[in-house]
């Protein structure tokens, strides 16, 4: 019996993982990609929870561990150099199984393990699609036109493929008051440690050191204005996120400009859908259920939604009835992230000096134990959640 196809839009996390796990369910699939290769450059992640699990089921530790970097410790700094506070990732997982990896590394590792079933085609898109019932018919914009079972929208954020399927976006967007920015910087001996920030009210710039010394820097600060990203000359807008920040900072910007970097900004919106699914068109990842970096798990759920979608088809057989239980499995665990990420959003860069000073010090004093209560109890529901 030939097996059904699916169409997959982007090559990310969501899209690749989606792939690997339809093989496992007795399907094939075609992922659009519309990048013309996979990136070089990405930001650092860090996998932990459900999204670590999937990648054991997957057979991907051992790859991701050698592709992964040791941060033990993250140092913060405010804009005169003086310490204000030491956090270990450690510190709030415990013993929970975690890998830090920039995100291009987990992509390039998955695309390295599809499964022959699976097919990329970089640089091509989907132009438009119409379901018709029994099965999906998908103009890609190279011309050619592809009969799917099923269409998968994991094109990210700012996804197309929701835009087209549930309308204009305003409704499901749910901005939380920052903007962030991601670039590598080739600034070898800046720090003696891996992991560094800045802090000071509203703004957070940090830098990781990758293995070839350059570095990978994101800013995340307190801004409401729409459209920003959108920005002419976003090392102009970072300039001046970050007038108020330590020398280095500034020395860094400068560095990216003479090297001609250009940094990504966007805003940090979640994605808050009524429905992940309309007839046999899925949404996947961060095109679902967008969850930003203040929750730490985009990546995972994105893994993890994609296994969860196999299983689902390996108990119904049939494909409607099949989304409507991925959806039912996965909706109480996004719901708590999206809480989480809500609350957590409220303190994760306090605006005004005093709120800042409040966080600083709350944060320096909390015990350890209490912190890795709340995080690791958290992670490990969730782990437990999707068992069932
Ligand atoms: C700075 C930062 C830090 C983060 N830290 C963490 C973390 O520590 N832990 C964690 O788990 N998560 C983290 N995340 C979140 C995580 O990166 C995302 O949740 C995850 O990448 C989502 O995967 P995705 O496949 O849904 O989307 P993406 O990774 O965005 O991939 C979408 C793909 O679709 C392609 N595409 C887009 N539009 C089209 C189109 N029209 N046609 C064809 N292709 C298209 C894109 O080129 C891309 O390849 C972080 C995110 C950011 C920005």
């Amino acid at each position: 019996m030939t097996r059904p196809l699916a169409v997959i839009v982007g090559a990310g996390v969501a899209g690749l993982a989606a792939a690997w796990w339809l093989d496992r369910a007795g399907w094939r699939s075609l992922v659009v990609e519309r990048a013309p290769e996979l990136r070089e450059n990405g930001y650092m992640l860090g996998l932990s929870g459900l999204g670590f699990e999937t990648a054991r089921r997957m057979g991907l530790v051992e790859r991701l561990e050698a592709a992964s970097f040791r941060i033990d410790e993250n140092v913060y700094r405010d804009s005169s150099g003086r310490e204000l506070l030491r956090l270990r990732y450690r510190d709030f997982i415990r013993d929970l199984p975690y890998v830090a990896i920039r995100r291009t590394d987990l992509v390039r590792t998955l695309a390295e393990n599809l499964p022959d079933s699976a097919e990329i085609r970089f640089g091509e898109t989907v132009a438009g699609f119409e379901d018709k019932g029994d099965r999906v018919e998908v103009a890609l914009a190279g011309g050619e036109r592809v009969e799917a079972a099923l269409l998968i929208g994991a094109d990210g954020f700012r996804s197309a493929t929701r835009q087209v399927l549930f309308g204009p976006d305003r409704d499901c967007l749910q901005p939380l008051g920052y903007y962030f920015s991601v670039y590598d910087v080739d600034a070898p001996k800046a720090f003696t440690t891996d992991f560094v920030s800045y802090a000071e009210p509203g703004h957070l710039a940090e830098y990781y050191a990758l293995h070839d010394g350059r570095l990978a820097a994101m800013h995340v600060w307190r801004d409401r204005r729409p459209g920003l990203e959108r920005a002419p000359d976003k090392l102009a807008l970072l300039r001046e996120v970050s007038a108020r920040s330590h020398r280095q900072v500034r020395d860094l910007l400068d560095h990216a400009e003479r090297a001609g970097e250009t940094p990504v900004v966007d805003s940090l919106t979640m994605i808050d859908l009524p429905n992940w699914s309309k007839g046999r068109v899925l949404l996947l990842g961060d095109a679902a259920h967008c969850l930003t970096l203040v929750s730490g798990q985009g990546a995972g759920m994105a893994l993890a939604s994609a296994e969860m979608l196999e299983r689902a088809l390996t108990e119904t057989g049939d494909l409607l009835p099949a989304l409507a239980r991925h959806e039912a499995r996965l909706r109480p665990i996004i719901g708590r992230l999206q809480t989480r990420s809500r609350k957590m959003a409220r303190v994760f860069i306090p605006q005004t000096a005093f709120a800042f000073r409040m966080r600083n010090f709350i944060m320096r004093h909390m015990p350890r134990s209490l912190l890795s209560r709340y995080f690791s109890g958290a992670i490990r529901s969730e782990i437990e959640l999707a068992k069932q």
